[in-house]
């Protein structure tokens, strides 16, 4: 990867961030160090989870309904370490995600409500490079966040519901930065935030066990993500390719 990469830096103008995933735990391992670098730099960022992610994990004595409300918990905890208290869970099925006019709907209504400046999204694009940051919930989970974002949440006629009843009044998104891409041409530097990116992630218990594998896995991408940056050696990284949505 030698892409041209743009730095974010401090004096970005940003002051609201509303990041959507398909499950718990996709926003830690994809963006947790930048969402920290934000809410330090005073940042507001919000997470909408489509699903519960309870089709997760193999032990069948764990109803399922038990094991929503883990990992909607374990969520919570994982968003407080990196500075977000504002969680959202639309109960979507885990592993029957698709990017369904309802899910659009649902996004739309939660972007007017949070009113951001930029979403981060999952791609609706599979990466053949990493074919596992392509289940087919966050294919569908980044279809629809690209959808609320253009046209859905805009534009006043679309969902007409959500004017008419709930009287949320349309909003434009200027930024949309899709999260684990190969078309990846904004980096940003999460070194000082390492440490709790990695407890974000271990607070994925249920997912990640101890948790002991995570600090090196989490090592070498991020530094890998940097050095392909161009970044000097010893530091950390996340990447997004950014889509202007503004006018
Ligand atoms: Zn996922």
């Amino acid at each position: 990867m030698t892409l041209p990469i743009e730095h974010w830096s401090p004096d970005d103008p940003t002051t609201r961030v509303l990041v959507v995933t398909a499950h718990p735990d996709d926003v830690d391992f994809a963006a947790a160090g930048s969402v920290a670098t934000w809410t330090d730099a005073g940042v507001e960022v919000a997470y909408c989870i489509a699903t519960d992610g309870e089709a997760g994990g193999s032990d069948r004595t764990v109803s399922r309904a038990d094991m929503a409300a883990t990992r909607q918990r374990e969520q919570r905890q994982a968003a407080a370490e990196v500075g977000v208290t504002d969680v959202t869970f639309l109960g979507y099925a885990d592993g029957r995600l698709t990017p369904s006019l309802d899910l659009r709907r649902d996004i739309s209504r939660v972007i007017r409500r949070f009113r951001p400046d930029r979403v981060v999204a999952q791609s609706p694009e599979r990466n053949w490079a990493r074919v596992f940051a392509s289940h087919p919930d966050h294919l569908a989970a980044g279809e629809a966040a690209a959808c609320a974002v253009y046209p859905d949440a805009r534009n006043p006629f679309a969902h007409p519901e959500l004017l008419e009843e709930e009287g949320l009044e349309p909003h434009l998104v200027p930024e949309l930065w899709i999260m684990a891409t190969e078309r990846a041409d904004r980096v940003v530097d999460a070194t000082a935030q390492f440490d709790r990116k990695l407890a974000a992630l271990r607070s994925h218990r249920s997912q990640v066990g101890d948790g002991e594998h995570l600090d090196q896995l989490l090592r070498s991408w991020m530094a890998g993500t940097a050095l392909a940056a161009g970044m000097p050696d010893g530091r950390l990284a996340e990447a997004f390719h950014v889509v202007h949505t503004g006018e």
